[in-house]
């Protein structure tokens, strides 16, 4: 079948595209120039890590990225939409419906069941309970804690928490998923676990963008972008790509031999 030509691997389909953005904070008489000019694209699919020292623009970008904020200059198209000059409401609504966010505290409703907590963004969009409840049990599923839907936070150990965290950005099925330092506050261990699950959700075909200021954490994602004084000092394909199944079992071997 020469004819049968996959448009997706030819056609890479752009899901981020910044054009010289930059931020800038004033503070009484002070001007602090958080992003200087970012220009970067992301397809999807991709697996990017950004790093950089503490000051560098890291969450700055993430935040624009993310739709938490607007950028002061330049442009920024998410998924074919200019938002660039969105309004706060506007940028609510596609923030519900494009990004998944996964924060380095896991920002889970504590009262609330993993399942609960998984579905929350599905009542922010709309849907009945009946649909969430499968939606929500169907992503806990898919991060292997189907038999932890009913316990709470306080009941399952830190790195099922990031699961559940990690279902729940995942349950609406966004264009990206975010993540700000995921695994740090999680043992080593426990990283190799999360970074599995990422490796396992980029080979599905989710775009994950997560930042970072571990090297070997970094290592994991396919690309890694350098900020440095709100400007981007390197943009790399990773040549190093860690594999956590066999990093995790390297690591094993390391401690048996103590
Ligand atoms: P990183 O996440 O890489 O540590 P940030 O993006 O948080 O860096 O910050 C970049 C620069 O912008 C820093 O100098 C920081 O002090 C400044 N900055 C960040 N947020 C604000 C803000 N809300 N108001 C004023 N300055 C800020
Ligand atoms: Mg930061």
């Amino acid at each position: 079948m020469l004819h049968f030509i996959n448009l997706n691997l030819i056609m890479a389909k752009e899901i981020i595209s910044t054009n010289n953005i930059s931020k800038i904070y004033r503070m009484g008489s002070e001007v602090i120039e958080a992003l200087k000019s970012v220009t970067i694209s992301i397809n999807k699919g991709e697996y990017v890590a950004f790093m950089g020292p503490s000051g560098s623009g890291k969450s700055t970008l993430m935040n624009i990225v993310g739709c938490l904020d607007t950028p002061t200059g330049g442009e920024y198209v998410l998924n074919g939409k200019d938002v660039s000059n969105m309004t706060e409401n506007e940028l609510a609504e596609i923030r519900n419906k494009e990004i998944g966010f996964v924060f380095q505290t896991f920002n889970l409703l504590p009262r609330s069941s993993s399942l609960d907590n998984v579905a929350l963004p599905l009542i922010y969009a709309g849907i009945s309970r009946y649909e969430r409840d499968e939606m929500a049990m169907q992503a806990l599923v898919n991060v292997g804690l189907g038999d932890r839907a009913k316990h709470r936070p306080n009941e399952l150990s830190g790195g099922q928490r990031q699961r559940v965290a990690i279902a729940r950005a995942l349950v609406n099925n966004p264009s990206i998923i975010l993540a700000d330092e995921p695994t740090g506050n999680l043992d080593t261990k426990t990283s190799y676990e999360i970074m599995d699950l990422f490796d396992q959700l980029h080979k599905k075909g989710n775009t994950i963008i997560m930042v970072t200021h571990e090297d070997d954490i970094a290592h994991y994602a396919h690309r890694i972008v350098r900020l440095r004084d709100g400007l981007v000092e390197t943009d790399l394909r990773n040549e190093n790509i860690t594999n956590p199944v066999l990093e995790k079992a390297r690591l094993e071997k390391v401690k048996a031999s103590y």
